[in-house]
């Protein structure tokens, strides 16, 4: 437990800024107090925490949340919403501190060292902060582009390729540096602020641009615009991201949905092989490139949904069983275009069907039954063959 003197309100109390992460703010509040980050954490908490050893954005307990929250004067709601648990509710069902989480980004640890490419960043988000830090959003496999700026977010450092862990900014050194190094990459020294801005062009970069845009708004709202639904037509965040990641988990799957692919690229003159050769895997443990070819697809198919799926489904011959998994309830938009255009078995023939085929068994001299009808209209029926009792002389 902490004792009195360090519940008390730190000398400098930095505020979460608009969409910051817990981790980003734990920085800002060590540097602002001017102490390392791992001397101020071990002073706060005692020597044998151990935050920076597990993915502190999913795992932070009570203990680090109320801290933080009593001694920078921070609502506790406030200081839970830098969590990526807030966003239970909204953009997966149920929040969980290990494991797969619908759409959040794994950091691989070992040690204090991440080895995964789960943390991104904006150049020029973290060039024009007045204090740079480190957004949420930026965690999600979802994102791709920045809403803010239209330019592609890096997954690493551009200079030496590794990960980007602000929270080893001042790692090795003796004392903190006059210099901000919440920026600044641990292995070549770049100041991430300074680099290169990749923007889009294309079509389909330009589809995928207002794609993330929409993204942004529905995560900030908590609603979405039904997908092939009039624009009046709203549902809430989580059943359009369940969809979504379904949508995704197939177009990235071994099995006949991942033929979609190919259909997908040659309609949008996307080269595969060029672009991503390895595009089968679970999606939110690809790096950036990777997730931007299948939200690139993603994109393409919900602007005409489900249209385009269904169209692309008949032809490689792919029907609602591969999209469907039966381990968990599918949102509705999504479950309902699998049911109502690529599963045979929920057709239901009307009355006028029905009708016209007892006109016709009558007129061609077969039986009419209800189970011939059925078997005429392709439905379930019973084969009656399979009941012949054998003879005894069989
Ligand atoms: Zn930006
Ligand atoms: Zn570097």
């Amino acid at each position: 437990m902490l004792d009195e003197s360090q519940r008390q309100l730190w000398l400098f109390r930095p505020k979460p800024l608009d969409d910051e992460l817990l981790s980003s703010w734990l920085v800002r509040c060590a540097y602002a107090n001017l102490r390392k980050l791992h001397a101020f954490c071990s002073q706060v908490w005692g020597a044998r925490h151990h935050f920076w050893e597990r993915d502190v954005d999913r795992s932070a307990d009570i203990r680090l949340l109320t801290t933080l929250a009593e001694c920078t004067s921070t609502p506790n709601s406030r200081v839970y919403m830098t969590t990526l648990a807030a966003y239970e509710g909204i953009l997966f069902e149920c929040f969980k501190r290990s494991g797969e989480l619908p759409w959040v980004m794994p950091i691989v640890k070992r040690g204090r060292n991440r080895l995964g490419y789960g943390m991104q960043f904006c150049p020029q988000c973290l060039a024009t902060d007045e204090k740079p830090y480190y957004r949420r959003l930026w965690r999600l496999s979802c994102m791709v582009i920045c809403p803010v700026h239209g330019c592609y977010l890096h997954d690493c450092c551009p200079e030496c390729g590794a990960s980007v862990t602000f929270h080893q900014g001042d790692y090795g050194m003796k004392l903190l540096p006059f210099e901000n190094v919440i920026r600044k990459c641990k292995k070549c020294g770049l100041d991430r602020g300074a680099a290169p801005a990749m923007t889009y062009y294309g079509d389909s970069e330009t589809r995928l641009a207002a794609f993330q845009r929409s993204i942004a708004d529905v995560l900030r709202t908590s609603w979405a615009l039904e997908p092939g639904a009039p624009v009046t037509s709203h549902i809430m965040s989580i059943a359009y991201f369940s969809g979504l990641h379904d949508l995704v988990k197939a177009l990235c799957s071994k099995s006949r949905t991942g033929r979609l692919r190919e259909g997908c690229a040659r309609a949008l003159g996307m080269d595969l092989a060029d672009e991503a050769p390895e595009l089968a895997g679970a999606f939110d443990g690809f790096r950036l490139k990777e997730r931007r070819v299948i939200l690139k697809l993603a994109a393409w198919l919900l602007e005409s949904w489900p249209e385009r799926l269904v169209t692309l489904a008949n032809e490689y011959g792919v029907t609602s069983s591969y999209f469907i998994s039966y381990k968990k309830q599918p949102a509705y938009w999504y479950q309902s275009a699998m049911e109502l255009y690529l599963d045979a078995s929920h057709y239901h023939p009307s009355e006028d069907e029905i009708r016209a085929c007892r006109s016709f068994l009558k007129a061609s001299g077969l039986l009419v039954s209800k189970n011939n009808i059925q078997r005429w209209l392709g439905r379930y029926y019973v084969d009656k063959r399979r009941y012949i009792k054998p003879t005894a002389s069989q």
